[in-house]
């Protein structure tokens, strides 16, 4: 936007001078409208004050003033006008100095053309407007930085400021002059200098970006935390000039920092206090809890009224749900604390499943359910993981369709996703035929404390908590849980998880079971394709049938085939008429009860009908083969009746026991219990009542509480262990009797040194699965290594692996071969020989776990590889070779069938 005509001021005190000059410009062709003229240097700057002046042409000589100062005194005050000299080229280095003070150009008089003039007054001009330009830019920019909150600033190189904001003067309550170069340092808090100098130090030398923390005195004396966040700045050509940055007062943020800080460890503080306190809550109410359970075991097994009887199960049966409520809100508790540990064990996924659907099925056939395990045969895997939850998430699902179910089945479905050599992906699906779950529900049901609320829900009762409880440890695990559901006609639970493979395979060269016809009658459609393909899988010819109509005429037609089944496998339920004629005139050589746990009170009369041997349901793969194995193998001699799946009550060699328990009810159901197991107990109240007896006889195990006066289970584990308890053997066997139920604490019972935990209240199952354990390892002795040996065991009870027995009959076959080539070689002073037999010695015994065998045969390795070879130091070892044999093979014997011994 030009305007038509610039506004000039012509200072000159020559009137001729100022006459040429109009002339010049009317030559140049430019109006004189625009001609202001005034003669002194005062004149001049009134009338630049007043502003409007493009142009100031103006003579170097003005009396006793110069053009010189007056354009000096126009910049400094900030008048505006682009200056052109008139001289008389008397002085080139005067006009030399102008030009350098900030005039546009010069004229020398005398010498300028119209052409001349008109191209330096656009010149001019065009720098006035420029000027303007500037001067506005600058100003805006003045007005936006004045206008901000944030403290601004820009520096030198040496980070020495060189501007301020206005909102920084004013913060501070000091000029621009005052805080120029180092002077704003003074107000840095004296306790956050040294800090600052040292990190601007790093900034000045990295030339980046930076954010820094400090507290910078504000006007009225108080320091402020400001983040002072800079960056560096660069001239034109690119080198660095400083930086730029600004201040932001964060004091109140900080503060805010502060106070959520002290709310959140308050909050922590809480919750901690909550843990601790449900940890004692739960405490306190197990204690009464174990004894209204125990006591009421107790009165369980005394004489008892059918009426008084009924109401002291239903005692018992609300203790039992009580003990699981709270520990599901304990362990809920835990998860929601984020204080839940995952364990890194291995175990047998298939036991696993078993186990926990045995633990179910008594309730499943009290509601006359079918509950089904359907595990391909053919999957085994050792897996890594947490076995204590995955067992705790399948019995809350099977639990759940236990509970919801009233008729029909559960079927328990373990798959196989994928496999890959270091892990197995795979899914078990727990299906049911109960009331299900509508499509609303569906949604809400892994969130914490929601039921169904339907009648049924409230009838069974339960907290809520299970499945949120089971989704927070399946997600844990990396997995993922859903549901399938149709409201009255079933729901199916879906656990998918990929765990760490463990375990080697050992490859089967043995069936177990000879291969002959067996015939399974079963009405129960999935249970009869999961046991005819458990019986297909140990080699044995399986015919399947659903009724005994069709068993008969089965039966018939292999008689007359001249075939006759070597077993028949009967569901229960079928035999509930009479047994004896059952089969007609058609009387299988063997008959297998399938039967429903706790239904074993009719096994005298049912041995007497002619039944052979008895195999709970859901039936165990291993359980099925060792029932069948023992039945069939013609080795065995007589026909042994195999009851798979119960225990004998009482243990074989009754145990001299020291229970430990401040409790006198707990007293006496320990008591109780171990007297019905046939073991035989002394009882104390306390730690150091336990060194003492300890010390003063052998015990072949202690029972210790954990939580007790004067001194209570850790510390006398530690002292026994440390070998601080004088008299006492430090590898005493020890069982942990745990108040608290958590996995936690059990962790902490090993790590103190216990050999085992049991739960309180005690009952009579755990105590004899603790004992069996203690049981094995104990016969195993120092011979055996039982890590070793449950490795063993454990792989010998995967599907397709070669059966335990058979494993070590060849150990008990080969071992005294390879001593007796030992023997031969060292005296044929064949130090090779007798080196490669040893080491082929040790390699076995280190497999069975006979530990001293192997150490022994690694002796003779090294005398028989040194060099020359210490024949003589060889053949003195070889004599404790057999010892050490036998002593492993007995051991290992118990862990076997027993007619191994009559086998090698
Ligand atoms: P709880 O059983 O202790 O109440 P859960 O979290 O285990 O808590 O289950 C929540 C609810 O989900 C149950 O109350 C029930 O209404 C419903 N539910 C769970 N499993 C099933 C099932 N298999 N069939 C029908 N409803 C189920």
């Amino acid at each position: 936007m030009r305007s038509a005509a610039p506004r000039i001021l012509l200072v000159e005190d020559d009137e001729d001078d100022y006459l040429i000059a109009c002339g010049l410009l009317m030559e140049a062709g430019r109006s004189t409208a625009g001609v202001e003229w005034v003669r002194s240097v005062p004149d001049a700057l009134a009338a630049l004050a007043r502003g409007g002046h493009d142009i100031v042409l103006v003579d170097h000589f003005l009396g006793s003033d110069n053009g010189l100062d007056l354009l000096r005194r126009a910049r400094t005050e900030g008048l505006r006008g682009s200056f052109v000299f008139l001289t008389g080229s008397s002085d080139p280095a005067l006009d030399e100095e102008a030009v350098r003070a900030g005039a546009s150009d010069y004229l020398v008089k005398g010498q300028i053309t119209p052409a001349l003039l008109d191209r330096v007054l656009r010149h001019a001009l065009e720098r006035a407007r420029m000027e303007e330009a500037r001067r506005e830019s600058e100003q805006r920019f003045r007005l936006v930085a004045d206008a901000t909150p944030a403290l601004l600033y820009v520096t030198d190189a040496e980070r020495r400021g060189v501007f301020y904001n206005r909102t920084w003067l004013d913060f501070r309550g000091r000029t621009e002059a005052q805080e120029a170069g180092e002077g704003w340092m003074e107000g840095i808090h004296p306790d956050d200098a040294p800090r600052l100098r040292a990190e601007m130090a790093g900034i000045l030398a990295r030339r980046e970006r930076y954010r820094l923390e400090y507290r910078l005195r504000r006007h009225d004396g108080e320091y402020r935390w400001v983040l002072d966040s800079g960056m560096p700045r660069h001239v034109p050509t690119g080198d660095f000039a400083g930086f730029a940055g600004s201040l932001l007062d964060i004091t109140d943020r900080k503060r805010d920092e502060e106070e959520l800080a002290r709310a959140r460890d308050a909050a922590l503080e809480a919750s901690r206090l909550k843990s601790q306190f449900l940890a004692n809550v739960s405490h306190e109410i197990r204690t009464p809890m174990n004894g209204i359970v125990g006591m009421s075991g107790l009165l369980l097994d005394t004489r008892l009224a059918p009426e008084q009887r009924e109401i002291v199960e239903i005692v018992q049966k609300s203790a039992d749900s009580l003990l699981t409520v709270i520990n599901d809100i304990l362990d809920f508790s835990r998860i929601e604390s984020g204080k839940l540990r995952m364990d890194a064990a291995e175990f047998d996924l298939r036991t696993l499943v078993e186990d926990t659907l045995a633990l179910l099925a008594e309730r499943a056939s009290e509601k006359r359910l079918e509950l089904v395990c359907d595990i391909p045969p053919g999957l085994c895997a050792v897996l890594r993981g947490d076995p204590g939850r995955l067992r705790q998430i399948l019995l809350n699902l099977v639990g759940n369709a236990v509970k919801f179910t009233e008729r029909g089945e559960i079927v328990v479905r373990v798959e196989r996703i994928a496999e890959t050599a270091g892990a197995l992906e795979f899914r078990v699906a727990v299906a049911d035929t109960g009331v299900g779950i509508g499509p609303q529900d569906q949604l809400r049901l892994f969130q914490p404390f929601v039921q169904v609320d339907g009648s049924s829900t409230r009838r069974f009762g339960g907290t809520g908590l299970g499945l949120a409880i089971s989704r927070q440890l399946v997600e844990q695990m990396g997995g993922r849980i859903s549901v399938r559901s149709e409201p009255g006609r079933g729901s199916v639970f879906t656990v998918e998880l990929s765990l760490p493979r463990v375990g080697i395979v050992l490859s089967p060269d043995t069936a177990s079971p000879p291969p002959v016809p067996v015939l399974l009658v079963e009405p129960h459609d999935a249970s009869r394709r999961v046991i005819s393909d458990m019986l297909a899988f140990l080699g044995l010819r399986a015919e399947a049938c659903a009724d005994i109509g069709a068993a008969r005429t089965a039966l018939r037609a292999a008689t007359e085939a001249g075939r006759p089944f070597a077993v028949v496998l009967l569901d229960r339920m079928l035999a509930e008429t009479d047994l004896a004629d059952l089969f007609g005139g058609e009387r299988p050589a063997r008959l297998v009860l399938l039967t429903r746990p706790g239904a074993l009170g009719g096994a005298e009369a049912a041995r007497a009908a002619g039944v052979d041997a008895f195999v709970v349901k859901p039936p165990r793969l291993h359980q099925l083969r060792q029932c069948l194995h023992e039945m069939l193998d013609p080795a065995s001699g007589v026909k042994k009746a195999a009851f798979a799946g119960t225990a004998a009550d009482a243990s074989p060699s009754p145990l001299r026991m020291l229970v430990v328990e401040d409790n006198a009810v707990n007293q006496r159901v320990a008591q109780h219990h171990l007297a019905r197991l046939g073991h035989v107990c002394d009882v104390v109240e306390n730690g150091a009542r336990a060194l003492e007896a300890l010390a003063a006889r052998r015990y072949d195990l202690v029972l210790l509480d954990c939580q007790m006066p004067v001194m209570d289970g850790f510390e006398t584990v530690r002292r026994i262990r440390a070998g601080l308890a004088p008299g006492v053997d430090a590898r005493q066997p020890i069982v942990a009797v745990t108040a608290s139920a958590t996995e936690d604490d059990r962790r902490r019972c090993l790590e103190a040194g216990m050999d085992d935990f049991i739960s309180k209240p005690i009952r009579a199952d755990e105590l004899r699965a603790v004992l069996a354990r203690r049981d094995v390892r104990d016969s195993a002795g120092p011979a055996l290594d039982p890590a070793r040996v449950a490795r063993l065991l454990a792989l010998s009870q995967e599907a397709d692996a070669v059966p335990i027995e058979d494993l070590v009959r060849v150990f008990a076959v080969e071992t005294p071969r390879r001593v007796l080539g030992l023997e031969q070689a060292l005296a044929a002073g064949d130090a090779s020989a007798a080196l490669a037999l040893a080491r082929v010695l040790r390699d076995s015994a280190e497999k069975f776990g006979a530990a001293r065998l192997a150490a022994r045969a690694s002796a003779l390795e090294s005398r028989l590889s040194a060099i020359p070879p210490a024949l003589d130091e060889a053949a003195r070892l070889v004599p404790a070779l057999r010892p050490d044999f036998e002593r492993a093979l007995a051991a290992l014997s118990h862990l076997v069938v027993p007619s191994l011994l009559a086998h090698p």
